[in-house]
C-alpha cells in the first residue's frame, strides 16, 4: 500500500486559489476600500457596512416618520433621539 502526498494533504483549488489570491492581494492592494456605487462619496472597509448604509442610508426613502411633526427620518434610532429629543417622548418599545 502506497500513500501519495495528495490523499494525505490534498490540494484543492480552494486553496490554491486562497494561497494565490492572499500573495496577489498583498503585492498590489492589500486594503481594499469599496465605494457607494451612488456616488454618494462614502466608502467602507467592509462590505457589510456599505451593505447596511445601501439599505439604510443611501437612496433609500425615509421610512421612520415622526408621527408628531412629520419629519422623516431613514433610522429607527434617529426617529427616536429626535422623539426624545424634540417631544421629550420617551418611545415605548
Ligand atoms: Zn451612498
Ligand atoms: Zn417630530
Amino acid at each position: 500500500m502506497k500513500l501519495s502526498l495528495t490523499s494525505v494533504f490534498p490540494i484543492t483549488v480552494e486553496t490554491q486559489q486562497a494561497f494565490y489570491g492572499r500573495r496577489r492581494s498583498c503585492s498590489t492592494t492589500n486594503t481594499s476600500v469599496v465605494f457607494c456605487p451612488n456616488h454618494c462619496g462614502r466608502k467602507y472597509k467592509h462590505e457589510g457596512s456599505l451593505r447596511k448604509h445601501l439599505r439604510f442610508e443611501c437612496g433609500v426613502e425615509k421610512q421612520f416618520r415622526c408621527v408628531n411633526c412629520g419629519k422623516s427620518f431613514t433610522q429607527k434610532a434617529h426617529l427616536l433621539s429626535h422623539l426624545l429629543n424634540i417631544h421629550k417622548i420617551v418611545p415605548v418599545m
